[in-house]
């Protein structure tokens, strides 16, 4: 698209809402500078414009388990007992599949004001296991309804070598697996020839449960400068089956093994044990919680104030997809850590301390970090990915200035977004998607074949 200069009535730069100004992109989509609003070629009115949210941990296929692990399958239902009926769809799904719902969950983050997206993605294999003839067809799925919809992609491509520690992978498990980590490479190396400017790829090992940390470790040493993510220590059968199988815990483990570094993202870290936290700060590495989903799963709560205090990053994630909101992720971060701690305003350091804008930071500068792209903040040269949100919106109307980015953090929901721009492109405006007409028919029929 051409260049363009846009404005509202308020833009959030620097962590100050601030009124008369435009933000200046260039063809590309990147941040020239800041002009007055004067100067302005679109202008979208009365409407707060912030840096995009990027949502840095999902897996866009579980948006097919929406309202259907609701019910208890057993008196002491858990994460293990979600898994198996998460196995059952991912088991059902061909790669058209996978781009349907994949398709279905980035509309709905790009309506609810997320413009990039880390896929952690590791639904390789045909749903009996066998590679497809293309090793890249699943991957491409994810690619193209990205691309449908128009949100910017980095593609977690995920290895993932055994069943849980040193079982071998379960009928459910096996189209997750890639047959050796020589493959896993292979199949990384050939999408890395496909990155665009909104397409990126990153690395993760599954887990440790999934790779043993040889494995981990090579793959990290390979891609060495890439992001490197990784599941860690949702539940505590995992920590306490990796003390029983390697005498060490998952950080612990990772850590020794020169894994963490400033590229590295943890995924959810929320049963740490003593000195972890310290030793993730030491190591630069970042921290991604999953706020929604950690509640649905019951995964337990994270020591959040512990790593706000250690200055360790956290980005923020839907994972699930239960609720598909980064607005929702943020105000958890610091609403779980008021229920554990019995007080205001954890994620802050000093008195007048705003614990939103740690919370809109977490949803967006953090969440570019752990991607490995410059976004989330108006600086010359960044992407300019922006949302935009209504200032007459009942969750919003009648906040002064200094209110408003902590009313928008805590108070709004996706009904308030106007407008989304991605690359330069307005891919929601005035509320409404504009990209494609029909979204949902194949996700309706999909369900059907899926669930009957
Ligand atoms: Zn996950």
């Amino acid at each position: 698209m051409a260049a363009v200069i846009v404005s509202a009535a308020r833009i959030y730069v620097d962590g100050a809402v601030k009124k008369d100004l435009a933000l200046e992109l260039g063809p590309d989509g990147r941040v020239k500078g800041l002009v007055p609003r004067g100067q302005a070629t679109l202008d979208l009115g009365e409407r707060l414009l912030v840096p995009g949210a990027v949502n840095a941990h999902s897996h866009a296929f579980q948006r097919l388990l929406r309202g259907r692990t609701q019910t208890a399958s057993r008196t002491d239902d858990n994460f293990w007992s979600w898994r198996e009926i998460m196995y059952r769809a991912a088991g059902a799904l061909d790669a058209e599949g996978i781009r349907v719902a994949s398709r279905q969950a980035f509309l709905e983050m790009a309506l609810s004001g997320v413009t990039t997206v880390g896929e952690f993605h590791y639904l390789h294999h045909a749903p009996d296991g066998t590679p497809y003839s293309d090793p890249l067809a699943a991957a491409r799925a994810v690619i193209a309804a990205a691309g449908d919809v128009g949100i910017r992609l980095c593609l977690i491509r995920t290895i993932y070598l055994r069943g849980d520690f040193d079982t071998p992978p379960s009928d459910l498990q096996r189209r997750f697996c890639d047959g050796s980590l020589e493959a896993a490479c292979a199949a990384i190396d050939a999408l890395v020839k496909l990155e665009t400017p909104m397409v990126t790829v990153a690395v993760a090992a599954h887990s440790v449960r999934a790779m043993a940390i040889g494995d981990i470790r090579a793959a990290k040493d390979r891609y060495r400068g890439r992001p490197f993510h990784l599941h860690v220590s949702e539940q505590p059968r995992e920590v306490e089956v990796c003390l029983a199988k390697t005498g060490k815990s998952p950080v612990a483990l990772l850590a020794q093994a020169g894994v963490l570094d400033k590229d590295t993202t943890l995924v959810h870290a929320t049963h740490l044990r003593d000195g972890e936290v310290h030793a993730i700060a030491r190591s630069g590495a970042t921290v991604c919680i999953c706020p929604s989903t950690e509640a649905d799963l019951g995964d337990g709560l994270g020591p959040v104030r512990e790593l706000f205090g250690a200055s360790v990053p956290m980005a923020l994630g839907t994972d699930g997809q239960t609720l598909l909101s980064l607005l929702e992720e943020g105000r958890r971060l610091e609403m779980h850590a008021r229920l554990q701690h019995q007080r205001r305003n954890v994620v802050t350091r000093n008195t007048g301390d705003s614990s939103a804008k740690a919370c809109f930071d977490a949803m967006t500068v953090n969440g570019a970090r752990a991607l490995g792209i410059d976004a989330g903040k108006f600086e010359p040269g960044s992407i300019g990915d922006f949302v935009t949100y209504d200032l007459r919106d009942p969750a919003l109307v009648g906040c002064d200035d200094d209110a408003l980015v902590a009313a928008l953090v805590f108070s709004a929901d996706s009904r308030a977004v106007r407008d989304v721009c991605v690359g330069g492109r307005l891919i929601v405006r005035d509320g409404k998607y504009t990209r494609i007409s029909e979204h949902s028919d194949s996700y309706v029929k999909l369900t059907r074949q899926l669930f009957g």
